[in-house]
């Protein structure tokens, strides 16, 4: 086995992702539905990503940085026109940056009202900007003093066009939590004391709490991606990614043996381990170390010992002996193993492994051509 033969790939379904899109778009309708690609769309690839949802119809996107929009712009390859909100904020030392780049910065703080409104003047034109309340996550937004002082002087965003006031909902996947309805509550007041707006509130799990939280635009991120955005429910999305860790050997055990740093696990039978290139360096987590599982042609094997930096093994002693031989692969993510379920199993969400998902992957986009 060389070079391709001995990688795992990274496979993502662009017509699952479009899907998901237009499932979430017809949730949120009459609202419009924008996407979240921020995180070089959460580890997927920024422009397939970006290109896929705006043919399914997307027309406003959100990114974290000025550096992620200036990706976007590159890589995505659509009309400068489309909707790019930074929501992490930009500094108003960058406005001409942001300007070439088409991108709304989220204004966050006072201070950046007044550093934004100041640059608008230097400029000599208004610019575009976001402005996001903060209503109880306590993370990031103005808070109902700044709110306050907007409302009473229009010369302090004279020289902005808002186009949009946000905020962020703390508790969303969980339906019946109160800060649900008093975040809501709060943003229902302190929008209105700002220039009227296009307002925005839902992420993935908020869109499923109802029209009353929809508002003009949502802001889906992780559904797209395939992750369940309900906790106590069936996921209604469809799966995007599948991470095939490709064996690149199998060896016989005796019991007793070990496997692994650490020999921390032990064989209690004649066993046949396959080896996988896949580990803690591809966002692969070690804290699935003797607890994980991957699916060999269906059949679930044991993750045994633990996950190293480039190699994690597996038990494929029960699997159809047929499939488990060097350049077959066992599937890490996806395809069995649900990526909620792996997130759960690893001590941490969807999200984080999404976003660190390594470069050593083949990465594969199926479905529509990027
Ligand atoms: C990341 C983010 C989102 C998307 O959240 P998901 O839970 O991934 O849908 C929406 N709004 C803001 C402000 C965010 O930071």
């Amino acid at each position: 086995l060389s070079g391709a033969a001995l990688q795992s790939i990274l496979a993502i379904g662009l017509d699952a992702l479009a899907r998901n899109y237009r499932t979430l778009a017809a949730r949120a309708a009459p609202a419009a539905c924008g996407a979240v690609v921020k995180a070089d769309a959460y580890g997927l690839g920024v422009g397939p990503v970006a290109h896929a949802l705006y043919r399914a119809g997307c027309r406003a996107f959100f990114v974290a940085t000025l550096a992620e929009a200036q990706a976007f712009r590159r890589e995505a390859d659509l009309p400068l026109a489309v909707e790019l909100v930074a929501l992490n904020g930009i500094a108003a030392a960058d406005a001409p940056a942001a300007l070439a780049a088409n991108v709304v910065p989220a204004l966050n703080a006072l201070d950046d009202v007044l550093a934004w409104n100041a640059a608008a003047g230097r400029l000599g034109r208004r610019v575009r900007c976001a402005l996001h309340i903060d209503t109880g996550m306590n993370r990031l937004g103005l808070d109902a003093d700044a709110v306050a002082k907007l409302g009473d002087d229009a010369a302090l965003t004279a020289g902005l066009e808002i186009a949009l006031v946000i905020s962020h909902l703390a508790c969303a996947e969980e339906t019946a939590n109160p800060l649900n309805r008093e975040q809501r509550q709060r943003f229902e007041t302190l929008r209105r004391r700002l220039p009227r707006a296009r307002a925005s509130l839902a992420n993935s799990s908020g869109i499923f709490l109802g029209p009353d939280f929809h508002y003009d635009l949502v802001r889906p991120g992780v559904a797209l991606y395939g992750v369940n955005p309900l906790t106590n429910d069936l996921n209604p999305m469809e799966e995007v990614i599948n991470i095939k860790g490709k064996i690149v050997q199998v060896r016989n055990v005796d019991r007793g043996g070990s496997v692994g740093y650490g020999a921390t696990h032990l064989v209690a039978r004649p066993a046949r381990i396959a080896t996988v290139a896949a580990g803690y360096a591809d966002g692969y987590p070690r804290s699935l170390s003797n607890r994980g599982h991957g699916y060999l042609g269906g059949t679930r094997v044991p993750l045994v010992g633990r996950v190293s930096m480039d190699l994690t093994t597996f038990d494929v002693t029960d699997a159809d002996p047929a499939l488990a031989h060097p350049g077959n692969t066992i599937d890490l993510i996806g395809n069995g193993a649900a990526i909620d379920d792996v997130a759960a199993q690893a001590g941490t969400i969807a999200y984080e492994l999404l976003t660190r998902l390594g470069r050593r992957y083949a990465r594969v986009y199926t479905g529509q051509a990027g």
